[in-house]
């Protein structure tokens, strides 16, 4: 049995190699991109087991996608290949560390194509945790409903629920996500909002309004960017800071990071303000390295980097 089971899109990610504007760009480096992989990745290499799935183009990128996350030691074994779409992929341009813009080519993508069909009851019902984003509600309507169904199966099973918003307005309007991510959030056991996204589902703007408006007794913990984060449970709250940074080189895959670390916290049962300050740690050594997932440390790094980090400062 695994310990977290997640799903969703991930793409072929082209990124442009000079820091000129795309048009002009000619060579490009290809790796993955994927929120809910990415996840799968940093708590697979912090020793814990997980199951990832999608659904990939029959295609040279389905197939580049799946062995990466294989190779990684994820279960994809619930992967499904299909010839009605191509693998969704996207370019990233990068005009420096603070300047990046992604262009995607994900519409009736392959991913775009997961029904509840494709949902493996028993693979679900036997995981500890569900992790679920916001991204794949928002790319089509079988998609919701994969979501939803696959929150119905965990709820069944007592499965935890933990829940990124990653809100994505280049895929829905800000109206539409506000309300099927609060629909998802009602079901979340663990909600993990940045500081922004949570402004935007709730309309409150400090970390303890926002994490009351979504209720007392879920575990909300907020995201702050370098000031690390704000959790909040029943009368339990608290912020936890954010480690040193010595260069900012990539700050894309932080969040995903900060899941990873979390929830791995969470499985090891540590106190909340532990695994807080774990998912702040994966953050950090995150946005230090390129790429999403190049970054994400092993068990004996994030215990290397925690033992001689620096906290940021007041
Ligand atoms: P993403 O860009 O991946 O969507 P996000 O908006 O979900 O990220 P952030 O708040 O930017 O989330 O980052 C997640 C976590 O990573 C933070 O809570 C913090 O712990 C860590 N982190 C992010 N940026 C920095 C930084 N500059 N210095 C130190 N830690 C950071």
């Amino acid at each position: 049995t695994l310990d977290v089971v997640t799903f969703g899109e991930t793409m072929v990610l082209f990124t442009s190699e000079a820091m000129t504007p795309l048009e002009y760009s000619s060579h490009f480096s290809k790796q993955i991109g994927g929120a809910e992989s990415n996840v799968a990745i940093g708590l697979q290499r912090l020793g814990h087991s997980v199951g990832w799935f999608s659904k990939l183009g029959n295609d040279p990128f389905g197939r580049y996608i799946h062995k990466f996350v294989r190779g990684e030691g994820v279960d994809t074994s619930r992967c499904i290949y299909t010839d009605e779409a191509p693998t969704g992929i996207f370019f990233k341009e990068k005009r420096s560390p603070s300047n990046i813009k992604v262009y995607y080519y994900r519409r009736n993508s392959a991913a775009s194509l997961l029904s509840p069909d494709d949902l493996d009851e028993e693979y679900i019902a036997n995981a500890k945790f569900l992790h679920i984003t916001g991204i794949t509600p928002a790319l089509s309507t079988s998609c919701r409903e994969t979501v939803f169904k696959a929150i119905e199966i965990a709820k069944r099973h007592r499965v935890k629920i933990v829940f990124d918003p990653n809100i994505r307005l280049k895929l829905w309007t800000i109206e539409k996500a506000r309300q099927v991510l609060m629909e998802i959030a009602a079901e979340a056991d663990i909600i993990l909002p940045g500081l922004d996204e949570g402004e935007l589902l709730s309309g409150r703007n400090t970390p303890e309004d926002i994490a009351r408006f979504f209720g007392e007794e879920k575990l909300v913990i907020i995201k702050l960017g370098e000031r690390g984060a704000y959790y909040q449970f029943g009368s339990e709250e608290g912020y936890v800071k954010g480690f040193a940074v010595p260069q900012i080189v990539d700050p894309v895959g932080a969040g995903d990071g900060f899941a990873a670390g979390v929830i791995s916290g969470l499985l090891q049962n540590v106190p909340i303000s532990e695994a807080v300050r774990r998912g702040n740690a994966v953050g950090a050594i995150v946005v230090g390295t390129n790429g999403d997932v190049e970054g994400l440390p092993t068990r004996e790094e994030l215990d290397e980097f925690l033992q001689g980090a620096a906290y940021q400062r007041d």
